[in-house]
């Protein structure tokens, strides 16, 4: 079955992002981002909780309007409708219905997409380990069966870019390899991904790491680079370089640059590596 296509699909940029800024009150949650996501690239937006990766990811798919800046998905300014598509979103709070069963669930996600080819819903049951769980109601699901069903409405219309907010919370490990061995297949046919994480642990699975902090983009890079750039091999001691902060997490000011302190050689404008 051919993937869900969108104008502009087939030009190298997927997501291209330019001084997005999002207030809430005082509180500046995404501050000036400038991104770009290559096609067929799994980028992982890694920081602590807070940094903004939602608020980003909400700005991004055109759920939230940006106070200053602008985006561009599949060549389209968010926000646009006719992304919905092309876009699979898995939110961070599973967006599915309690009250309905599994399948229902599922059935309802496709409509919405405009329907869906015969045995679409089972193939993605069985690669989620849900198909004996059709008939259950969602209300009855453990959490991390509701984050495996929250997958499977994401893939369903085998969007060209899948937006994952923190997928693998409380999935077990088996399935957690499952699910990246399944994103690899993706993005190997030309999907592309965004997947945001808290945690480190995961984040050699992405071709492009893109380290988030206070609402900003602190790094930008593959795994290798940003190590090279922080001169660590430990991803969390290059977190940390790149956010100024020493290995007690206290500031310490940061490497500098050419007179001016900040990360070493991390790159804030997602540019590809
Ligand atoms: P992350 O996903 O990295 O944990 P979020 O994007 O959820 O970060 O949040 C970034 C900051 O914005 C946090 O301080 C959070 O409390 C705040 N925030 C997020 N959404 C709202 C909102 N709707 N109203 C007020 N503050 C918000
Ligand atoms: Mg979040």
């Amino acid at each position: 079955m051919d993937r869900a296509s969108a104008p502009g699909e087939g030009s190298r940029t997927v997501v291209a992002a330019a001084g997005l800024t999002k207030r809430f009150g005082n509180l500046v949650a995404v501050d000036g981002v400038d991104l770009t996501v290559p096609a067929g690239r799994i980028v992982g937006l890694l920081g602590p909780n807070g940094s903004g990766k939602t608020t980003l990811i909400r700005l991004l798919l055109g759920l939230l309007r940006a106070d200053v800046g602008r985006a561009e998905v599949l060549g389209r300014r968010v926000p646009d409708w006719s992304l919905l598509a092309a876009v699979g979103y898995m939110p961070q709070s599973d967006g599915i219905y309690l009250e309905l069963t599994v399948g229902e669930n599922l059935r309802f996600f496709g409509d919405l997409y405009g329907g869906l080819p015969k045995g679409r819903i089972d193939e993605v049951l069985d690669l989620v380990e849900l198909a004996d769980r059709r008939k259950s109601l969602v209300g009855d699901l453990s959490g991390g069966m509701r984050r495996r069903l929250s997958l499977a409405c994401a893939l369903l219309h085998r969007p060209s870019l899948l937006v994952l907010d923190e997928p693998t919370v409380g999935v077990d490990p088996a399935l957690r390899a499952t699910f990246w061995h399944h994103f690899r297949d993706l993005a190997a046919t030309g999907t592309t991904i965004l997947v945001s994480s808290h945690v480190l642990d995961e984040a050699d699975r992405c071709d492009e790491l893109v380290f988030m902090r206070a609402g900003r983009v602190i790094a930008h890079g593959t795994g290798s680079e940003l190590r090279a750039a922080a001169g660590t091999s430990d991803l969390e001691a290059a977190f940390l370089r790149f956010a100024g902060l020493g290995a007690d997490g206290r500031p310490e000011g940061g490497p500098t640059v050419e007179g001016s302190p900040g990360p070493p050689a991390g790159r804030g404008d997602g540019g590809r590596p």
